[in-house]
């Protein structure tokens, strides 16, 4: 028992390398993806209640920059998996929801020093080789989100904690708070392994036991999150992963009365189609679910007549094409004034013509492959959908060839329609639509901005002009829950933009941050009176 009330070490995000070739932070990276990729094939079990679960059905893992390669195996569950995974958590359940609350933040700080130390480099380079990120975007996701992930969020569940109720003579009111009554549901997409880890790890933070199930795309990286719980000290059953096809998941666990809640990033219309299920679903739920979901973007960038042409040039090419445009956040649609498209263009031109596309192994190459060859698909045909359209032009880009790898230029087009559909529809890929408005049109451009597509997750606004800014704060306020001024849309931090967007892009319930953790909880409100009366008179019966 401790008798002490402690305080947890002061976060602080975690120095992003620089990976500077020559380096031996560089060498060291790049020899841990010559290893992994060199090494005899692995195979990725299932972890359920601590033990590692093979099956008949073994699926490939190939690099998404050299498909033909297999990295390995990864063990393909079943419906019946899904009831173990929930067996165990709900047997691991009482011990770990018991565990005093600076016992389970040491889990989680330990994973954060392992993770910046022994387990860096093969946390990035898996994240490398599975997601086809370069070694920089590997170091900001894999390795300093998922660190910042975990000690932000020991000090914000201790903020928590400490959020008590008043009371009065005679009375002390407390507030505990407990896990969920039941098991959590995570639910990742394949984009962010710090996302992966951490839509399972906050739940667990805060006491809860948890069932993951992985995007197909993302299990190689997973397993090596799974090592690093196991290697922090993570019990037994706490997160158990299974790799199954969500609708098999989904099956088993909405219909199940221990279902406490969800932890879900992915796409919009998957999040719908869950959150409808769980409504068909809700009489046999022992309690009304918590529902997290960080869901689609069509993030903009809208410049005003006052911005620096290369300024707004840079933020576009950052903005949309680091990650293949394959983060939730990525600038899709920019919104141009006439006074500076021909410099902006040129500028962009030039910087995107520039960019070198390959494998992440030569770190040299900017852009890297796009996820599998779905995506593949579904972004090439948007790129012909744009190349058969009148009113709209390609200004750099507009290739592809899914031969060795799904690679695909990163793509600049130009659009008379203000409604044009890639303006509108999320696409996922390195794809940026250009809408170039009359200069004198500031402000109806901006309730343009506002009203073109179903999602609010980032934005922003470039401009040196003042009282631009504050029009777009204004006439914006509901079109993005990350916006940014004179920036590029992307690369949020962990303790600095908390992140998270409304309407079709989420529950905005902020990832990095307290509100987050206490969607985990479920408080207990005790009131205690210390001289209890004796009689139900009050004074004013007489
Ligand atoms: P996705 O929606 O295809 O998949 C997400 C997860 O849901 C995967 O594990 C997938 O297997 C599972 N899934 C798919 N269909 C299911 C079903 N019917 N039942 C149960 N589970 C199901 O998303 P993705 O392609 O992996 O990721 C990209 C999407 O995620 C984009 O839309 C992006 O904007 C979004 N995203 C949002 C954020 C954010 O913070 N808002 C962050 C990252 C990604």
């Amino acid at each position: 028992m401790a008798n002490a009330f402690f305080n947890v070490p002061t976060p602080a995000n975690e120095p992003v390398r620089a990976y500077v070739p020559g380096t031996k932070e560089h060498t060291d990276l790049i020899n841990k993806y010559r290893e992994l990729y060199n090494q005899p094939q692995i195979e990725v079990p299932l972890y359920i209640g601590g033990k590692e679960i093979k099956t008949d059905d073994k699926r490939p893992m190939s690099p998404p920059h050299d498909h033909q390669k297999i990295l390995g195996y990864y063990n393909q569950g079943n419906g019946q998996h899904v009831e173990q995974a929930i067996n165990a958590a709900m047997k691991a359940r009482e011990a770990w929801a018991n565990t005093p609350w600076e016992q389970r933040a040491a889990v989680f700080l330990r994973a954060a020093e392992l993770l910046a130390g022994p387990f860096r480099d093969k946390m990035n380079a898996a994240t490398m080789l599975a997601q086809s990120k370069n070694v920089f975007q590997a170091e900001i996701d894999a390795a300093c989100e998922m660190i910042d992930f975990f000690r932000f969020n020991v000090q914000y569940m201790t903020d928590i904690y400490k959020d008590q109720p008043i009371s009065s003579p005679g009375v002390w009111n407390r507030m505990e708070y407990r896990p969920l009554e039941g098991f959590v549901f995570a639910l990742s997409p394949f984009n962010f392994t710090s996302i992966c880890a951490n839509l399972s790890a906050s739940p667990a933070l805060m006491g809860n036991v948890v069932v993951w199930k992985p995007a197909a795309s993302q299990v190689y990286s997973a397993a090596v999150i799974m090592e690093l719980f196991k290697e922090a000290g993570l019990p037994d059953g706490v997160i158990n992963m299974v790799a199954v096809d969500g609708s098999t998941a989904g099956e088993v666990i909405f219909k199940h009365r221990d279902f406490a809640g969800i932890h879900f990033t992915g796409s919009t219309n998957v999040f719908r189609n869950l959150w409808k299920t769980m409504g068909e679903n809700l009489d046999k739920y022992k309690s009304y679910p918590r529902i997290v979901g960080e869901t689609g973007g069509k993030d903009f960038v809208v410049a005003h007549k006052s911005a620096n042409a290369v300024e707004v040039a840079t933020a576009l090419s950052r903005g949309a094409f680091e990650y293949q445009g394959q983060k939730c956040s990525a600038a899709s649609r920019a919104y141009i004034p006439s006074n500076l498209w021909n410099e902006v263009k040129d500028v962009l031109v030039q910087q995107v013509s520039s960019m070198k596309m390959g494998s992440p192994e030569d770190t040299s190459n900017f852009i890297n492959a796009v996820i599998d060859k779905k995506a593949f698909t579904k972004i090439s045909e948007y790129i012909e959908y744009i190349k058969s359209a009148s009113d709209a032009e390609i200004v750099v880009g507009g290739h592809y060839d899914g031969s060795k790898g799904y690679f695909i230029e990163p793509t600049v087009c130009v659009t008379t329609n203000p409604k044009f559909k890639t303006l509108e529809e999320e696409i996922f890929g390195p794809v940026l639509t250009i809408y170039v408005y009359d200069e004198n049109k500031y402000e109806e451009t901006l309730h343009l901005v506002d009203e073109t597509s179903e999602y609010a997750l980032t934005g922003s606004i470039m401009a040196t002009d003042r009282y631009a800014i504050e029009l777009a704060v204004n006439i914006l306020r509901n079109a993005a829950g990350n916006f940014y001024i004179n920036d590029k849309p992307t690369g949020a931090v962990v303790g600095q933009q908390p992140f998270g967007g409304a309407r079709g892009s989420g529950t905005n319930d902020k990832a990095g941050s307290a509100m987050n953790l206490i969607r985990w909880t479920s408080m207990r409100t005790i009131k205690e009176t210390f001289v209890t009366p004796k009689d139900y008179k009050y004074p004013f019966l007489g």
